[in-house]
């Protein structure tokens, strides 16, 4: 067999590039070692007709238009904002912290007082880092700042990634803001929505080009030597491929324990995080995801963060710490010494990628691939 393209991986990058690819008149071999196309944004029904998603909740928001209308030529949306809650000292608040998040948790008095100092410092609507709040001089606001950094943000972290906010790169730590609004929508991106029959179907469409095939539950290597290809584009594990010459890449992995309940709905909002208690990290309640808000019953998945364990469990998040950046860095340096090979995506460019960010990221080297 021949193809133009070989594809490892069926997640959105994979897909993306095969639809692309196949649609400018190339011949495309999909090859994915699960068995299932999807990637980690795969969703099925389960045995009581709820729609999950096996490797997490995923919910789509962007702010590209591109990725948005490239997207709509395989799914129709379903209009959905994300709402998280937490569970602070025994009460639910909603997240990002905002000023809604103040009310649910101090006296109207403190509420008020802190509500006035966050407006007239950084105005209505900023969004303020929390180590930014920490440098303050303000005995209420950094009150504050130290506050939500030890009730919500340190706990959270301490189980997401088993270490101290201290121990990862700043830039996680700084991405976390406090919302000087009344907005308790999880995202702001200017689209949010969940496709109308799921992420399976939308990427049942993008895969049925004449011109992709899709091989599962075959790992790469067992094809290698059996389809001559001109180009390959590897989305997997960019230290899996060159034999973890500069060692393993650390990744957090994740586990779901999935429960249905004989009740309409088990929680208030999607999904609900305890930052400090339980050993587990958050909750997520799938038919407020996927709007299958008529049946009598619902599923949630309890998610468990853990060590990642070639073999045992998945690579999901790729550890945010400087020493880790600058081991991918050298695997990116032995990329660039082969000919015909791309890597891209989640585990190819050892990024966290969301969903519409992966789509990008396979749009532009469609374009480079095309372009030169
Ligand atoms: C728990 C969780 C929640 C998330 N929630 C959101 C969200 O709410 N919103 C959002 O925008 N994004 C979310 N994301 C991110 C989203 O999952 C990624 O953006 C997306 O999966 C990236 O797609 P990808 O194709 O790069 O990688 P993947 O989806 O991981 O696809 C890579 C594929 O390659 C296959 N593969 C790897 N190695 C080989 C090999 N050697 N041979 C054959 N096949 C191979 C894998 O099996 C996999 O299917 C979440 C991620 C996680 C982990």
């Amino acid at each position: 067999m021949k193809v133009d393209y070989l594809i490892v991986g069926a997640g959105f990058t994979g897909a993306t590039l095969a639809e692309r690819l196949a649609s400018a008149g190339k011949r495309v071999l999909v090859v994915e070692r699960r068995d299932h196309i999807g990637g980690n944004a795969y969703d099925e029904m389960d045995s009581h007709g709820v729609l999950v998603h096996r490797y997490g909740p995923h919910i789509f928001h962007t702010n590209s238009q591109r990725v948005w209308d490239y997207l709509s030529r395989f799914t129709e949306w379903r209009p959905y904002y994300h709402r998280v809650r937490a569970v602070v000292e025994g009460k639910e608040i909603p997240l990002p912290f905002s000023l809604a998040s103040l009310r649910a948790l101090f006296s109207p008095r403190l509420a008020d007082r802190l509500e006035e100092k966050l407006i007239a410092q950084y105005g209505y609507g900023a969004r303020v880092p929390i180590l930014k709040l920490r440098e303050t001089q303000d005995p209420d606001l950094r009150f504050l700042a130290d506050y939500v950094y030890r009730n919500v943000f340190e706990g959270y972290t301490l189980k997401q990634w088993g270490l101290r906010p201290e121990e990862l790169s700043p830039t996680v730590t700084a991405r976390v803001p406090i919302l000087v609004s009344y907005d308790t929508r999880y995202f702001q991106d200017t689209y949010q929505a969940m496709p109308k029959e799921g992420y399976t179907a939308l990427f049942r469409r993008m895969l049925s080009h004449p011109g992709i095939k899709v091989l599962l539950g075959a790992d790469w290597k067992e094809v290698e030597g059996e389809v001559r290809f001109d180009r390959l584009i590897f989305t997997g594990p960019i230290d899996e491929f060159f034999g973890y010459l500069h060692g393993a890449l650390p990744y957090r992995s994740l586990r779901f324990h999935m429960e249905t309940l004989r009740l309409p709905f088990f929680q208030s909002v999607a999904q609900v995080n305890y930052p400090n208690e339980h050993a587990y990290t958050r909750i997520t309640e799938f038919k407020r995801l996927t709007g299958q808000d008529y049946l009598p019953h619902t599923t949630v998945a309890f998610e468990y963060s853990e060590a990642y364990e070639p073999g045992r469990n998945e690579p999901y998040y790729p550890v945010p710490k400087d020493e880790n950046e600058a081991r991918y860095r050298k695997y990116l340096e032995e990329a660039r010494k082969l000919k015909s090979v791309y890597f891209a995506g989640r585990l190819g460019d050892y990024r966290y990628y969301n969903m519409d960010q992966a789509v990008a990221r396979a749009l532009k080297l469609f374009e480079e691939l095309t372009h030169a």
